[in-house]
């Protein structure tokens, strides 16, 4: 599988920064080592232009990020102190899943071994997200023609209020989210369909409530293109998840979305979202689940049989 991937996701941030920055070459470097990945696959993106940004974000917004005009309330807010590095890594992470979900049109499946920064409203910054990686990738496949509907899977912990509020009222993308209910965002927003479960729900609750929805949902959303924010915050352990699925919860999890997708042939992009575990490198590990449930899944091939 091809997966999009630069060293630049990893930048500096101020002491005792609760994101785990060091995750992303991490994974990538667990991936190699598994040979989940090999180095002729991985694929190395450059900054988004500003105009694609325009496709989803407010002018208002983009002025203030390129201009370091983000006040310190908006700061706080985002959870990340505005640099200049900070800008270039969330516009290549945005290039990123550009790359991704275009890759997966053409083989069926790909990874972005960042992005699902699924938090991030048109007009703001929210939870250590910046730029709406997903939102941006769906909108430039539509404005190119290569597709009419997506849909986009969030398994993060959170709900993926950003990804929800930008597509609440545009009828070709679905918004699928299963988040705790008590946890961050305290008031959400609307997906097409939301599953808010309660804190310690643990892996028969989750699945039964995802295996509940998901077929439904997939049937209902009808996409050229299926998004799957793989985030692992889900999983015991977590600092801000709340709903204990153990790993083997979490690998059940990724091979039941995995498989379900597979069947239908919709191509697939996959993408990491939060993670909070004690190291950056167990967070890390656990985003490499949906790598390992992929390789078995789709190793015949993307397409159906
Ligand atoms: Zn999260």
């Amino acid at each position: 599988m091809k997966a999009v991937y630069s060293p630049i996701y990893c930048i500096p941030l101020p002491e005792r920064h609760p994101f785990p920055m060091e995750k992303f070459p991490e994974l990538h470097r667990i991936l190699l080592e598994e040979s989940l990945l090999s180095k002729e696959d991985v694929v190395i993106p450059e900054e988004v232009d500003w105009e694609d940004l325009r496709l989803v974000h407010t002018d208002e917004y983009l002025e203030k990020l390129r201009e370091g005009k983000l006040s310190v309330l908006e700061q706080r807010r985002m959870g990340l102190p505005w640099s200049e590095i900070l800008i270039k890594r969330s516009r290549t992470a945005v290039s990123g899943t550009i790359l991704a979900t275009g890759l997966a049109l053409e083989e069926g499946i790909a990874a972005h071994l960042a992005g699902g920064t699924h938090h991030a409203f048109a007009d703001r910054g929210e939870g250590y997200c910046v730029l709406n990686d997903v939102a941006v990738g769906i909108r430039r496949l539509q404005r190119a023609g290569k597709i009419e509907r997506a849909l986009v899977i969030d398994l993060d912990v959170h709900q993926g209020n950003g990804t929800a509020s930008i597509f609440e009222e545009d009828p070709s993308v679905y918004t699928f989210s299963v988040h705790g209910e008590r946890n961050y965002p305290i008031r959400k927003s609307t997906s097409d369909r939301d599953v808010g479960l309660p804190d310690q729900v643990g892996d028969d609750g989750y699945l039964e409530a995802l295996q509940l929805h998901l077929p439904e949902v997939i049937e209902e959303a009808d996409p050229d293109l299926i998004c799957y924010l793989a985030g692992v915050d889900v999983v015991e352990g977590d600092r801000f998840g709340r709903i204990n699925l153990t790993r083997e919860g979490l690998r059940r999890r990724d091979r039941y979305v995995l498989e379900t997708v597979k069947q239908t042939g919709i191509p697939l992009t996959l993408l990491l979202s939060g993670g909070y575990a004690k190291t950056p490198t167990h967070t890390a590990d656990l985003h490499a689940t949906v790598h390992r449930e992929a390789a078995e899944v789709f190793a015949n091939g993307a397409l159906q049989g």
